[in-house]
C-alpha cells in the first residue's frame, strides 16, 4: 500500500509541472507582448489554448489555479475576457507553443533563423519536461517565400493530441492540402482505404526539422515520409498521430504563402474528389466528438476558438 501511496504522490507531483509551465508561459507571453506591436492576439489565443489543456488534464487545472497571483489574473480577464468565457465552449484551432512561435517570429523576423531558435530553445530550457512545450521546430521554403515555420504539438498524452490534430484539420488552420493529407491517417495510423490525400512536396521546396533543446538537425520520421513523400526518413516510427510532427504546421504555413509551390505538390490520388474530401472531413468529425465524449468533455458548442 505504501508503494501504491507513493506512485499516487509522484504522479500528482509530476502534474503540477502543467501548472508551472502553464504559468511560466504565460507570463512570458504577456511579457513579449508588451515589446512587440501586433501580438495581443497571441496572447488571447494561448490562454484560451493552455485554459482548454487545464481542463483535459490528467489532473484537470482550472484558469484560477494555473494564474496562482490574484492580480495578475484579474489584469488578464480584464484585458483578454474572452478565453476564460470561452475555453468550455470552444477547441482550440491549434496547441500554444505555435502561439510562442508566432510571438517569436513576428519578433524576431522570419529571416533570422538562428535568433528564432535560439529564443525558443532558451525558453524551453527554462520549463520543465513534458507540458505544453514543443520537442522539434521545422522550417520550410521555397523560391518566393521567406522561411516557413512550425512546431510539434504541445500536448500532453493520445488524447489531447488528437483532438487537436482533429480542430487544426477542420477549422482551416492548416491548408487544406495538409490537412487533407492527415486526415488519411486519422485517427489511428491506418490508412483510409477509400481516400488518399497525402502529396509528394514540390522539387525546390525544402522542409527540415531541429530540436529546439539541441539545436541538432533531425531526420523526418516515417509518418513525414508517408504523409509528404520524404524519400530519407529515419527508421523509427513514432507513437504520436500522424499529425504531431513540426512540419505538417511548417508546411501548412509554405502553401499559405506560396500558392504555386501549394499546386504543384497536388495530392494526386483518384480518390482524392471533392465527395470524399468531404466524408473524410464528416468522419474526423464524428471521431473527435467521439474522443471528447471518452474524456467527458461535454460542453464543445462545435466551434474553434478565434481569437479578435
Ligand atoms: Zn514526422
Amino acid at each position: 500500500m505504501a508503494g501504491k501511496s507513493t506512485r499516487q504522490e509522484q504522479f500528482l507531483k509530476l502534474q503540477q509541472d502543467f501548472r508551472t509551465n502553464a504559468f511560466e508561459i504565460i507570463r512570458q507571453m504577456v511579457d513579449w507582448c508588451n515589446t512587440t506591436p501586433g501580438s495581443r492576439h497571441l496572447v488571447d489565443e494561448i490562454l484560451h489554448s493552455i485554459f482548454f489543456l487545464g481542463k483535459i488534464n490528467t489532473t484537470p487545472f482550472t484558469p484560477e489555479e494555473i494564474i496562482p497571483n490574484k492580480e495578475m489574473l484579474n489584469a488578464l480577464k480584464e484585458k483578454y475576457p474572452e478565453p476564460f468565457e470561452c475555453y468550455l465552449t470552444h477547441l482550440p484551432r491549434r496547441s500554444p507553443f505555435s502561439c510562442v512561435l508566432d510571438m517569436v517570429v513576428l519578433q524576431k523576423r522570419p529571416e533570422n533563423e538562428n535568433q528564432v531558435k535560439q529564443t525558443l530553445s532558451d525558453l524551453v530550457n527554462r520549463l520543465k519536461e513534458g507540458f505544453l512545450v514543443s520537442a522539434t521546430i521545422c522550417i520550410s521554403k521555397s523560391n518566393k517565400s521567406v522561411q516557413q515555420y512550425g512546431v510539434s504539438m504541445s500536448t500532453s498524452g493520445p488524447n489531447p493530441g488528437r483532438i487537436v490534430i482533429a480542430a487544426s484539420c477542420l477549422s482551416s488552420y492548416w491548408d487544406e492540402y495538409v490537412a487533407a493529407a492527415v486526415m488519411t491517417f486519422y485517427p489511428d495510423k491506418k490508412k483510409k482505404e477509400y481516400f488518399d490525400g497525402t502529396f509528394k512536396l514540390a522539387e525546390g521546396a525544402t522542409c527540415r526539422a531541429y530540436s529546439i533543446k539541441k539545436a541538432s538537425e533531425m531526420e523526418p520520421c516515417k509518418s513525414c515520409g508517408n504523409l509528404f513523400g520524404f524519400q530519407e526518413t529515419c527508421q523509427r516510427e513514432w507513437p504520436w498521430p500522424y499529425g504531431n510532427c513540426a512540419e505538417v504546421e511548417s508546411l501548412s504555413n509554405l502553401f499559405k504563402n506560396d500558392d504555386q509551390v501549394k499546386q504543384q505538390s497536388r495530392p494526386q490520388s483518384d480518390t482524392f474528389t471533392p465527395e470524399n474530401r468531404e466524408k473524410v472531413r464528416d468522419e474526423t468529425l464524428e471521431n473527435l466528438k467521439k474522443i471528447l465524449k471518452m474524456i467527458q468533455f461535454k460542453t464543445w458548442s462545435g466551434k474553434f476558438y478565434v481569437p479578435e
